[in-house]
């Protein structure tokens, strides 16, 4: 039966079997030792070679080699592994690892080459379950609002709403579109009844972006949800997911300061601020903007050096910037819609969309976008939709930022850009 490393400290004395993994190997000339790990903690073995036969096979094994190592623990006050040893009678070998070809000081395009030794090191470890731990925190916000998650299709038969920026696909003698965005299917979600969706799933975009922002294929949380009317119900929603998702990353700060050596946000200070007044305290710096323009990614850096406020709401932004289908306050020629700073970045977009047949439709001529080229979309409201709102958020730029990551690619399990599409 297998024992996990956390569980030693009440095996003292006991024959106990181990599932590890190499971490560095010594070979002396009666012992071997060997540092090695499983997901609970790290352990070290002394191998006596007169007891054990596979001596010289395990004496060649090399980092992240596995196997399993039968033994006794006992105690020994000088070592590391929390004053624990085993003294091994048997290893049997799993599997031999060659010689890694990255370091963690590897340039980041080697790194990605060889992401699966990459994600074997700490930080890549601790950025995986970080991750795995926000998308639960979420989640379980969302749930607790009695949201309902769906999975969307993700090939479409036509470029979706905002028409640009999509990679077409071979399909049967046609093309099929890569959904950019599950704006229309998350609307007709709240249409069908749902009062409120959600998903976590990829989003592609087919920009040549080579910043450090840009992926071409992240993973979108998407939140859709009914009987909103002010874009101010988006925002709050979204604050509390937020604070929810980050406070479940408390058990994370002593290993990301140890890792990283930083600071974890996990108590994020918020402030909302209209597209207007952040443009005022951007033109105090000599940064400015004009009426019907928006942040450009340097504003929102500048915003957060400003105001140094972690989550940044800036709401009411310009009919001129934003689509047909958020909903729109003419009077003032801006929008029921949102951005979210984190730490200098835009994370979401959001916004009360518009659920009126008539004026949506109006919107989308208005646009310049033709009303057959939406039609589908344009269905979500002929047969009855209640008002909704939402917002997409990109998991990678919030892990990034998290965790001082130079790019949303090292955020990325394996990440897609124009250059990369392995491995
Ligand atoms: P940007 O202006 O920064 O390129 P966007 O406004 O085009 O972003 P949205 O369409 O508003 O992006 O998408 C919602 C969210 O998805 C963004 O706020 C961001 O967090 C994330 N996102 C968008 N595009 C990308 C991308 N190419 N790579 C990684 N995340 C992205
Ligand atoms: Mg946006």
């Amino acid at each position: 039966m297998r024992t996990l490393v956390r569980e030693l400290k009440e095996k003292v004395g006991q024959e106990v079997t181990l599932y590890l993994t190499l971490e560095v190997l010594r070979d002396q000339k009666h012992l071997q030792f060997i540092l090695g790990h499983d997901k609970s903690g790290t352990i070290q073995l002394v191998i006596p070679k007169s007891k054990v036969q596979n001596h010289e096979e395990i004496g060649q094994l090399l980092t992240g080699s596995t196997f399993i190592a039968q033994g006794l623990i006992v105690e020994a006050k000088q070592s590391k592994t929390f004053g624990l040893e085993m003294q091994v009678e048997r290893i049997e070998i799993m599997s031999k690892s060659q010689a890694w070809p990255i370091t963690e000081e590897s340039s980041i395009d080697l790194r990605f080459d060889y992401r699966v030794v990459d994600l074997k090191s700490a930080k890549s470890q601790l950025m995986l379950k970080l991750r795995s731990a926000f998308e639960a925190g979420c989640r379980e916000y969302l749930y607790s609002k009695e949201m309902t998650e769906i999975h969307t299709p993700k090939l479409m038969g036509t470029a979706s709403e905002s028409g640009s920026q999509v990679f077409r696909v071979e399909y049967f003698g046609s093309y099929a579109y890569l959904a950019q965005s599950n704006q229309f299917f998350k609307e007709a979600a709240v249409a069908s009844g749902l009062e409120g969706v959600f998903e976590i799933a990829p989003v592609f975009r087919a920009e040549a972006s080579h910043s450090t922002r840009h992926l071409t294929e992240f993973t979108g949380l998407d939140v859709e949800f009914a009987w909103c009317f002010e874009v101010h119900e988006v925002m709050k929603l979204e604050e509390e997911m937020l604070i929810h998702a980050l406070s479940k990353l408390e058990p994370f700060v002593e290993k990301v300061k140890e890792i990283y050596g930083i600071e974890l946000t996990t108590k994020p200070t918020v402030r909302y601020l209209s597209l207007d007044e952040a443009k005022d305290i951007l033109k105090e710096k000599g940064f400015k903007l004009g009426k019907t323009q928006d942040l450009p990614d340097e504003g929102e850096r500048i915003l957060y050096e400003i105001l140094g406020t972690d989550l940044i709401f800036v709401h009411d932004y310009p009919i001129a910037k934003r689509p047909f289908y958020h909903m729109w306050d003419r009077e003032n020629g801006t929008t029921k819609s949102f951005d979210l700073i984190f730490k200098g970045i835009e994370i979401t977009s959001g916004a009360i969309r518009e659920h009126r047949l008539d004026v949506v439709s109006q919107q989308t001529l208005e646009k310049g976008v033709s009303l057959e080229s939406v039609s589908y979309y344009l269905d979500n409201f002929k047969y009855g939709c209640a008002p909704h709102g939402g917002f997409g958020l990109g998991i990678e730029r919030v892990i990034a930022k998290l965790l001082g990551l130079s790019s949303v690619k090292e955020a990325s399990f394996m990440p897609r850009d124009p250059d990369r599409l392995t491995p």
